[in-house]
């Protein structure tokens, strides 16, 4: 059967922890007025209420290790269903980080006849990656933020499990590389020409 798409803005800020994907997605959401999604932010929402949910995703963030799959999927499709009529398109900023979150996003972006417009890809170094991290851990207030051991491990989880998601969309024709060091201004600009092609 044919799908018939909705014109909208969808983009994927993809990247390691601390490539600047929240920095980046925040200027973008407000540049094309799209929805902002961060699975991080949406989990620390739920852990500072204390819902089950958060007292559950909390181990694992904590941790330094993904929440499990279904968790943040459920999440996305709730956002999803509640705004998809309403906004011009969504970014995604820490989503999808497994192959499985890729394919379910994909189903459920089906489901509202949308896709995924691009993915944009942030490049930085590991050692930049944790100097950025522990730096914004003396203010964040995030205690995964701050002890380095749980920082490498979320690096580790990253490259273990996330980054796989690449090829994926490289597969889709989706993916472009977006040098992540730098000015936060040229990253803007690099990003927003990338979505201008
Ligand atoms: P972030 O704010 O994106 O750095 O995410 C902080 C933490 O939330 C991660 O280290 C994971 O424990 C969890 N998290 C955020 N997004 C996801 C996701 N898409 N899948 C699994 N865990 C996630």
């Amino acid at each position: 059967m044919q799908q018939f798409f909705k014109a909208m803005l969808n983009i994927i800020l993809f990247g390691p922890p601390g490539s600047g994907k929240g920095t980046q997605a925040a200027l973008l959401a407000e540049e094309y007025e799209l929805k902002h999604i961060s699975t991080g932010d949406l989990l620390r929402v739920q852990l500072e209420a204390g819902t089950p949910l958060g007292l559950e995703a909390r181990k694992f963030m904590d941790a330094g290790a993904l929440v499990p799959d279904e968790v943040v999927i459920e999440m996305i499709a709730t956002v999803l269903r509640d705004f998809s009529s309403e906004v011009n398109g969504f970014i995604f900023d820490g989503f999808p980080r497994t192959v499985a979150q890729a394919e379910a996003l994909d189903e459920l972006m089906g489901k509202h006849q949308l896709d995924i417009s691009k993915v944009l890809s942030l490049q930085v170094s590991e050692e930049e990656l944790t100097q950025r991290i522990l730096e914004r851990g003396k203010t964040s207030g995030r205690s995964d933020d701050r002890d380095e051991a749980t920082v490498r491990k979320r690096i580790q989880e990253y490259e273990n499990k996330t980054a796989p998601v690449a090829a994926f969309y490289e597969a889709q024709g989706k993916l472009t590389l977006i040098e992540g060091e730098g000015n936060i201004d040229s990253i803007t600009d690099a990003l927003c020409v990338a979505i201008s092609i």
